[in-house]
């Protein structure tokens, strides 16, 4: 068994963080590869390394004295490696530092500094390697992540190397120079170093126990969920839900490794797994609930369109010409809505309706903005009759009116549209009826 364990930033963020990391490294043997975030926050005001880091190599590009905010960023290391009684020092590693932001060596070397860094004290703490990813994480020269090469190299190391601390976050350009990955990218690089060493498991150490049926700002202690497919969390992802950086998915999804989302600060809890697919029933007819606000409709009506062939097409042509994507098409015999983002839109709805008005000579054209949709998602929808009624009649029952209703023939997912107004009483009327009352 070889697991590829990540830490997020408020997992790593003291000392006594640390702490708690290394204890449950060393309680399974088969936690050999570690992947480390920058440290995060320590309470809610604090800043994280990462912003620190970006902040100061904003001075330094401006030419103005950093060296101050340099000295915070070394303190927030020396804590950690005092709090640990390491004899570890860093203070060739913040000369160099200082020296490549003089340099100007760009916002992504300064940013990765901070996984470089921790990971350096994890290696120390822990008596594993530490491997720079910069020596292993490719990209090529458009910046797009080199599955192929990294494989290639990183996996040949990890052959002969029996325990890692391999960084979080960036890799290197084929000049050498630094690159990150979008913002949280440390999740990718856990999910491509699980690939490399083909591990049979990806853990993924945060500070929740899983994802939550519903976003906890909404329902009151949610209940969590146990295990999701890798679909189901692209419905939910896609509608908001986040704990897992959207391109983490990719790496272990193809070489059928799970994904375990766990919480550093209860590790007895068995969190979220996140698989391919699964006989496991799900708990719940539901296995999540997410909702994004701000969407506006666009009815397009015209007598006979559904005789008109070409006509979706040249709808949707009007919103790719103005870079506006669509969310969802409904359509009836001679209407057909388009639903967009509210804030894509706005400043080109008078371009958009001329261009449609030109395409396609709608007899009216009726717009609504401020709505919301909301994805029920589980793939044990397919299997149970009634799941669309009980929706609709909870909703019913909370008196709120379903703008649009969309259901792909996957039968993993139920859209619905309603006011912004009514979005959490929504979420609410249906979390109540599938989780709380169990109907
Ligand atoms: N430290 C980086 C960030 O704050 C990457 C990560 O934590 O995943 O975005």
């Amino acid at each position: 068994m070889k697991k590829v364990v990540k830490f997020g930033g408020s997992s790593l963020a003291s000392a006594e963080q640390f702490k708690k990391v290394g204890d449950i490294i060393r309680s399974d043997e088969s936690r050999r590869y570690v992947v480390p975030s920058a440290p995060g926050k320590r309470f809610s005001d604090d800043i994280k390394v990462t912003d620190m880091l970006y902040a100061c190599y904003d001075e330094a590009k401006e030419g103005k004295d950093f060296g101050k905010l340099l000295d915070k960023i070394s303190e927030r290391y020396q804590e950690i490696i005092d709090g640990l009684g390491l004899s570890l020092s860093l203070e060739d590693e913040f000369k160099t530092i200082g020296e490549q932001f003089k340099a100007q060596a760009g916002s992504d070397y300064a940013a990765s500094r901070g996984e470089y860094l921790n990971s350096m004290i994890m290696a120390e703490y822990l008596g594993y390697e530490f491997l720079d990813s910069a020596q292993y994480i490719f990209f090529d020269e458009n910046g797009v992540f080199d599955g192929e090469k990294t494989q290639k190299v990183l996996s040949a190391k990890l052959a002969e190397t029996e325990r890692a601390v391999v960084p979080g976050f960036y890799g290197s350009m084929p000049d050498g120079s630094v690159k990150t990955f979008s913002r949280g990218g440390s999740d990718v690089t856990g999910s491509i170093v699980a690939k490399a060493a083909h591990a049979d498991l990806y853990e993924n150490w945060t500070d929740v126990s899983g994802f939550l049926i519903a976003d906890p700002r909404i329902i009151d202690s949610p209940k969590n969920i146990t295990t999701i497919t890798y679909r189901e969390l692209r419905e939910l992802s896609y509608m908001g839900a986040t704990v897992l950086h959207e391109d983490a998915i990719f790496p272990v999804r193809k070489e059928g490794i799970p994904i375990n989302i766990r919480n550093t600060n209860r590790p007895e809890d068995p969190g979220t797994m996140i698989v391919e697919t699964t006989c496991v029933r799900p708990e719940y007819t539901i296995t999540g609930i997410a909702g994004r606000k701000g969407f506006v409709s666009i009815n397009i009506e015209k007598d006979m369109m559904n005789s008109q062939i070409g006509f979706g097409r040249k709808v949707l042509e009007c919103f790719e010409k103005h870079g506006i994507s669509f969310e969802h098409m409904p359509s009836g015999i001679d209407t057909l809505t388009v639903f967009v983002h509210q804030d894509e839109f706005e400043s080109k709805e008078q371009a958009v309706l001329s261009s449609l008005r030109h395409a396609v000579s709608p007899d009216t054209i009726e717009l609504e903005s401020d709505l919301a949709l909301i994805a029920v998602v589980g793939r044990g929808m397919k299997a149970t009759r009634g799941t669309a009624g009980r929706i609709f009649s909870a909703l019913a029952h909370a008196y709120i009116n379903v703008k649009m209703i969309d259901q792909g023939s996957s039968e993993l997912n139920i859209i619905i549209g309603v006011k912004n107004d009514d979005f959490e009483k929504a979420i609410k009327a249906i979390y109540d009826i599938f989780v709380t009352v169990q109907l």
